[in-house]
């Protein structure tokens, strides 16, 4: 693809996917801060991304095996859920812009590195499917990474951090990504057997990430009913145009 080596394709749109987050601090350049409804919008759009997302990996999936893919899904609900109690944010909840303590501010960034690394996941086994697929992936990945990073530099800059170095901060935390892109695409190379599982732990991953840390909060902010609209329209979205492209 573009004449260019699978692992440098893998290198490329994962940077590119871990670099649109700067984006995500456009809003910050017109105002000081977003009112809150609108960071529950932000979360609602990166988590509906996030299980079109999941929807596509699964679909891809499948036909390689029904059973690996359910039990590599399994571990990566597991290893999603796990890397919260062992990084000790288990109960944190992601984008509060009130009543946090000190180390607030850390713990987001540290989640979101570990919330990037399942997205680089997604994206290695899905270049490892097949190159356009990744691409298409990596591309939908880069645009979620938009409102994530938005609600990321809304904590950051509550928190009195300049927007410049929230901007960076934000692309800091995908660093992650474009490194579990590679590393997973590179085993699924040499173990073509671990597609299914791979694919299926994204699945997994991405719609634990979803459920527990980006939808709560946001509930609270936006209202049930806007955050499961611009969720369920933004998975829809992804979905229907995998099935264009497709
Ligand atoms: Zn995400």
């Amino acid at each position: 693809m573009l004449g260019l080596e699978p692992t440098l394709v893998v290198l490329l749109f994962s940077a590119i996917s871990a670099a649109s987050a700067v984006l995500g601090a456009g809003p910050f350049l017109f105002r000081r801060q977003l009112p809150i409804v609108q960071i529950g919008w932000a979360n609602a759009l990166a988590a509906g991304m996030m299980l079109g997302a999941a929807y596509v990996l699964l679909i891809g999936g499948l036909p390689l095996g029904a059973a690996a893919v359910a039990a590599g899904a399994v571990l990566g609900i597991g290893f999603a859920a796990w890397s919260h109690t062992a990084s000790g944010t288990g109960d944190l909840d992601l984008n509060r812009l009130d009543d946090t303590g000190p180390t607030y501010g850390y713990q987001v960034l540290l989640v979101n590195s570990l919330h990037s690394a399942f997205e680089g996941v997604a994206i290695g086994a899905a270049m490892a499917l097949s190159l356009p697929f990744g691409v298409f992936v990596a591309l939908a990945i880069a645009i979620h990474n938009i409102p994530e990073a938005t609600v990321l530099c809304a904590i950051l800059t509550g928190r009195r951090v300049a927007i410049s170095s929230a901007a960076g901060l934000a692309v800091a935390a995908n660093v992650s990504q474009v490194m579990l892109a590679i590393f997973t695409f590179a085993i699924v190379d040499a173990a073509p057997g671990a597609l299914p599982w791979a694919l299926g732990l994204a699945t997994g991953a991405l719609i634990q990430l979803v459920m527990a840390d980006l939808l709560p909060e946001s509930y609270r902010q936006a209202g049930h009913r806007t955050i499961a609209l611009v969720a369920i329209v933004a998975m829809g979205i992804v979905v229907l145009l995998r099935t264009a492209v497709a």
